[in-house]
């Protein structure tokens, strides 16, 4: 792939803290953070905003085709030029993520430009199927998962920091987080799962900080040679 500098490959379900992790960790090196979710979320939210029915491949082959994406180095994202960054955020755009994500041509289409984003090495990249299939070669894989119940209550915490939502909304989030997990894992094209290579990292038994330490170790045996 004629890469110039390390990979670290962060895949996951949601809820894990793959983003929190993620963005210490690059601090921590002077790494590069890629957030792959945010690409699919902005496709998701133009397409549907543009009329397309997402449930097509050719209507959203042809969409993609028309679309020129920017990530930025703080993962600030545009499509064509227009801010995408805040809009993505809004609860109901996860699930029309999930849905757009199982689709081929959009895969084709992000996988290409993540690749592209990590020629240049010394990045850290979040996702779903990073160590497999964007980066299988990555020079490090992390797959991060905890229990559902663990992620259902992070996801529902980060929710009353962000939106007003009363409990009853904050079960049906935490449903139609398990649906789209579910969705993730078990479609055709790139489902989640850990790369056989990946290291697994249970984050529901520690703290944040010793999540970031242990990555860190890890990333120094794997420059250093050391196993
Ligand atoms: O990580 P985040 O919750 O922002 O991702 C939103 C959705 O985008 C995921 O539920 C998943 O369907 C999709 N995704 C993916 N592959 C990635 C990153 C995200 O399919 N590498």
């Amino acid at each position: 792939m004629g890469r110039k500098g390390f990979v670290i490959a962060i895949d996951g379900p949601s809820g894990v803290g793959k983003t929190t992790v993620a963005r210490l960790l690059s601090r921590r090196l002077n790494f590069r953070y890629v957030d792959t979710g945010a690409m699919y979320r902005a496709i998701a939210v133009a397409a549907s905003e543009a009329g397309v029915d997402i449930d097509s491949d050719e209507e959203l082959k042809s969409f993609c085709e028309g679309e020129e994406i920017y990530i930025s180095k703080n993962n600030e994202i545009f499509l064509n030029g227009m801010e995408f960054t805040r809009k993505i955020r809004k609860p109901h755009v996860g699930p029309l993520a999930s849905r757009v994500s199982r689709k081929k041509p959009v895969r084709e289409f992000l996988v290409q430009i993540q690749r592209k984003l990590g020629e240049d090495g010394n990045v850290v990249m979040e996702g779903r199927d990073i160590g497999t299939v964007v980066f299988p070669d990555a020079d490090v894989k992390i797959f991060l998962d905890a229990a559902s119940t663990v992620r259902a209550g992070r996801r529902r915490r980060e929710l009353e920091k962000t939106a007003d939502m009363g409990a009853e909304m904050l079960e049906e989030v935490a449903r139609e987080m398990a649906k789209r997990d579910r969705r993730d894992s078990t479609r055709a094209y790139s489902p989640l799962r850990k790369a056989e290579d990946a290291v697994y990292v249970d984050t529901g038994e520690l703290p944040v900080d010793d999540v970031v330490d242990r990555l860190l170790e890890i990333v120094k045996q794997r420059r250093t040679g050391v196993k």
